[in-house]
């Protein structure tokens, strides 16, 4: 079939309007939030019904024509880069909520709802939807749900996956496959809901999601400890831990990370700091604020200079600010911006934070480490200039490197950011030959063609 056969067929089930062909749509859609070369798509489609959707997956197939399904391409894995050509298929246009129910605390949502837009509405029936990626204002569901995405409250409520109760999605065929459902309990069949959830668009394409709900914590009380350094921080993340508590959040900045912060905003944050505890309990109101005291006796016994607790809500708005602040603050400092996601047992955070400045020093790099203390969760972000090759070949050791650190400490090579492109070299190296050959084969037979996102997650 020619070019302009398949561009008629692809708008006859979406419209001429939602065919996108011009240099500049193809442009735009060629990269993605990942620092990796950018690769042109053939076509861009835009499907405004479900069963639009459907019928592009299918006409992709019998084609035998590579697609990339697209939420808001913030992802920073290159997932959305469409590395083999073909389609790339948005999903912005399939963005409503279907149902917020609140008497059995679910949601049906399509793909392409923005993850904040559906947390406001589920906050004005009084309900809560947890994962909260720093990207929630731009990001889609549908992104959130293929990439397993965190945030900040991953410690004490989980991420995505735990909220995903069930879904349709298109096979390759465009035939709607349903699983899991609306019940608390639900165990019928293989757990297909639990193998699409971080899929990255290789295995089907999300038609509607549906969410689980959680009532919100009666109060919150937010703090920051300050420390000289790093590693006294690490050691109060450790023994909070220990002590059993479970903060909401529990989030980690280095000394670098709060001077650029503090240069971005003027927050008040103390500069000289060797690192930075952010923390919020929080929970029935007794229990906050018995928690909020043993963690701050916690932080001070384990040499936290000061302790600042939250007055009020502009004061804890004023802490996550902070924290919101540290990427778009590094970004700013240098032309490219590399964020790792690199994750250790909790118990392995000084460890793995004394081998992020080792690296920075062999390779002369600066390296700015913020993240999600209390899941082992780090984003050591590297700065650099990708123009600047002999740079950057400097840069693609230490990430190599700090790979091979996290792994030998029994950590993983994403917390929360996906595999994609960027790290699918590695994949071999923390589950082994078998689990490849194992994913190989499952994707072989789900889509034989080898049209669903290729080139990410599962590659070689
Ligand atoms: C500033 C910034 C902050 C961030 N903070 C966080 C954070 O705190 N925690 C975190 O986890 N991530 C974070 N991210 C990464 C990113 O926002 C998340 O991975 C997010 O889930 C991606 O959503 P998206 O809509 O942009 O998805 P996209 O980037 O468009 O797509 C992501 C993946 O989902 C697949 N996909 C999309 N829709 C569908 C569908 N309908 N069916 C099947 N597959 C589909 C795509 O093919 C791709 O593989 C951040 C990114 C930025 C730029």
């Amino acid at each position: 079939m020619t070019a302009k056969a398949l561009i008629k067929d692809f708008e006859a089930i979406v419209g001429k309007d939602n065919v996108l062909t011009s240099e500049a749509d193809l442009a735009s859609y060629s990269y993605d939030a990942a620092v990796l070369p950018n690769a042109m798509p053939g076509l861009v489609v835009r499907p405004t019904t479900s069963e639009q959707l459907g019928k592009t997956v299918k006409l992709c197939n019998d084609n035998a024509i590579p697609m990339t399904v697209r939420g808001s391409g913030t992802n920073l894995s290159g997932g959305t880069i469409p590395s083999k050509g073909g389609i790339v298929v948005l999903t912005t246009a399939l963005n409503r909520i279907l149902e917020i129910n609140e008497e059995d605390l679910y949601a049906v949502v399509e793909p392409g709802v923005i993850t904040s837009k559906f947390a406001g509405e589920v906050t004005k029936r009084g309900l809560f939807y947890p994962p909260d990626p720093g990207s929630q204002t731009v990001s889609t569901l549908g992104g959130n749900v293929a990439e397993n995405a965190g945030g900040l409250r991953g410690l004490k409520y989980g991420v995505t996956k735990d909220y995903v109760m069930g879904m349709t999605f298109y096979d390759v065929n465009g035939e709607l496959v349903k699983t899991g459902g609306k019940t608390v309990k639900c165990v019928t069949g293989y757990n297909l809901t639990g193998l699409m959830v971080g899929a990255e668009g290789t295995l089907g394409v999300y038609d509607t999601i549906t969410l689980k709900l959680v009532p919100p914590p009666a109060a919150a009380k937010a703090m920051m400890a300050v420390f000289d350094t790093v590693m006294d921080a690490c050691r109060a993340v450790a023994a909070i831990i220990a002590a059993k508590i479970v903060p909401a959040t529990l989030e980690l900045m280095d000394n670098f990370t709060i001077r650029t912060v503090e240069n971005f905003r003027n927050a008040g944050l103390p500069t000289e700091a060797g690192a930075l505890l952010l923390i919020e309990v929080d929970g029935h109101p007794a229990m906050v604020e018995e928690d909020a005291i043993k963690v701050e006796d916690i932080c001070k016994k384990n040499k936290a200079s000061t302790v600042r607790v939250a007055k009020d809500a502009a004061e804890r708005n004023a802490v996550w600010q902070a924290r919101r602040d540290a990427l778009p603050a590094l970004a700013k400092v240098k032309p490219t911006t590399v964020l790792e996601d690199a994750t250790v047992p909790r118990s392995k955070i000084p460890a793995m934070m004394s081998a992020l400045e080792d690296i920075a020093k062999k390779y002369s790099l600066t390296i700015g480490t913020f993240g999600h203390a209390g899941d082992g969760n780090l984003h050591p972000t590297i700065l650099t200039d990708k123009r600047n090759t002999e740079e950057w070949h400097r840069v693609e050791a230490a990430i190599d490197e700090i790979f091979d650190h996290a792994l030998a400490l029994g950590g993983t090579l994403s917390g929360e950011h996906g595999i994609g492109m960027a790290k699918a070299k590695y994949m071999k190296q923390e589950c082994g030959i078998a689990a490849i050959e194992y994913s190989k084969r499952m994707k072989s037979v789900l889509d034989p063609k080898g049209i669903l996102n290729p080139g990410k997650l599962i590659v070689g």
